[in-house]
């Protein structure tokens, strides 16, 4: 109804919420007209929990309180050195999943920009605020993006790149290969899977040079994607790797 639609977004969200009443992407419930963020409820946000301290000051792994990740990270110990700092804006979890499958599966590309709002208040080392200029989404494969018509990190990347003050450099990362969907695999079988199956194309490397690269995904499992896609920036050229997801799988704090 584009038209009714246009008619009665010039009276106003008000008039709008009465025919369209918007219910929260997550929880399915009314979101009252006095909230502004019109498609996750204040309630799904407030619980929608931070990654817990204390934690891997790289990697924001959560670190048993007794024991110093320094100076090898049971989690980012073994990474190259050139994969700088992850970030997560959340925990997965219920709400956080809601969020994360309005984007991905339900075709809500609106949820990419209040999400990219809570990625772009998460903290950074110093270095890394000075260095980043480019901003990469995670590619997803052809087959995916003719089914869905939109790569979420893709719109992640360009509204968090913008919040940032940085550019979103949507296609300098292609897929090689058609990897097997990651979710029924196991760790091992996840890193094997994903291993080259991203690459710079040559006519893209030259914008890579020397730079601090941002990643961008919805999701960090295992973090084999992220860590692959990291790789091929690098040895197409950029210097160094950050990376930022909206969640982050943390088994052990799943509820
Ligand atoms: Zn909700
Ligand atoms: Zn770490």
């Amino acid at each position: 109804m584009p038209y009714l639609r246009d008619v009665l977004g010039e009276l106003g969200d008000g008039a709008m919420d009465l025919v369209f009443a918007p219910v929260c992407v997550s929880c399915d419930r009314p979101i009252p007209t006095t909230e502004k963020d019109r498609l996750v409820c204040r309630l799904c946000w407030v619980k929608c929990r931070t990654l817990p301290h204390p934690r891997c000051e790289r990697c924001w792994a959560p670190v048993p309180a007794h024991e110093d990740p320094r100076p090898k990270c049971r989690t980012c110990g073994d990474w190259p050195q050139a994969v700088r700092a992850i970030r997560a804006a959340f925990v997965m979890g219920p709400e956080v999943k809601g969020i994360c499958h309005a984007l991905k599966y339900r075709g809500w590309e609106g949820a990419a920009d209040p999400m990219a709002q809570r990625m772009s208040e998460m903290s950074w080392p110093r270095d890394v605020e000075d260095e980043v200029r480019l901003v990469v989404p995670v590619p997803t494969s052809a087959a995916r993006l003719r089914e869905r018509g939109y790569n979420q990190a893709a719109l992640l990347a360009t509204a968090f790149a913008k919040k940032m003050g940085w550019t979103a450099s949507p296609d300098v990362l292609a897929r090689t290969r058609q990897s097997k969907t990651q979710t029924a695999l196991h760790p091992g079988e996840r890193k094997a899977n994903v291993a080259r199956a991203f690459s710079v194309p040559a006519e893209r490397a030259a914008e890579l040079q020397g730079e601090h690269v941002m990643l961008v995904d919805d999701v960090w499992t295992t973090g084999a994607t992220a860590l692959a896609c990291s790789q091929a920036l690098l040895d197409a050229g950029a210097r160094v790797v950050s990376v930022a997801t909206f969640a982050r799988v943390i088994p052990e704090l799943e509820r």
